[in-house]
């Protein structure tokens, strides 16, 4: 039996060999780790990764005022508030779609904060989570570094792991000590290269906050 995403598909597509390609590409988005949210293209309409819009004609309607990708949710890298969202959709200031907006912001946000936990080993806070977005919009006025950070919370960073599972004869291991699997936790955390650098920082805070 077809799960619902790929029923989704069959109806959208009945070319076999497009559904072919299509398939395969969502298994290898899966096996790389980043199934559903993974593109600001990603339609809220008759999407496969967002099955709430398949139903719900409350997206409908954010669709005709022009909401149509789950880019358009964005102003760069930053998501938009509800208020925003009104303000440059037009948007009815209602229960109805506020409702929208919620359930939408926790499809963006929830998978990638799963990641997160599972990789940390702990559980993130909401407010917190929330925060960790606000400060990568502030952490520099360098919007190269800003970015970078985006990247590095939306797990789209290309780590020697990640690029291993793009193509095969990529090594996997970290590039500074040259013996650990280089995903993220490993390549700004635990490598035992960066442990005189994580020192120093816990070092000058203790300073900070002691003196
Ligand atoms: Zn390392």
């Amino acid at each position: 039996m077809p799960s619902v995403e790929s029923a989704v598909c069959e109806r959208l597509c009945t070319n076999p060999i497009i559904l072919s390609a299509v398939k395969a590409w969502r298994s290898i988005r899966t096996i790389e780790g980043r199934a559903q949210f993974s593109s600001p293209l990603t339609p809220i309409l008759e999407s496969p990764d967002f099955l709430l819009g398949c139903h719900d004609q409350g997206f409908r309607v954010w669709h005709n005022q022009g909401i149509t990708k789950i880019g358009d949710l964005f102003d760069g890298q930053t998501l938009l508030s509800f208020l925003q969202l009104q303000q440059q959709y037009s948007l009815q200031k209602c229960v109805f779609f506020f409702l929208r907006y919620l359930q939408i912001r926790h499809f963006i946000t929830k998978t990638t904060k799963q990641a997160w936990e599972r990789d940390l080993d702990i559980t993130i806070d909401d407010l917190d989570w929330q925060e960790v977005w606000v400060y990568a919009g502030k952490i520099s006025i360098c919007n190269r570094t800003k970015s970078t950070q985006f990247r590095i919370l939306h797990r789209t960073h290309i780590t020697p792991a990640l690029k291993n599972k793009m193509d095969t004869n990529a090594s996997p291991l970290c590039s500074k000590c040259n013996s650990e699997t280089g995903n993220l936790i490993h390549c700004f955390w635990s490598c035992v290269k960066l442990q005189c650098y994580w020192s120093g920082i816990v070092k000058e805070l203790l300073f900070l906050v002691f003196q």
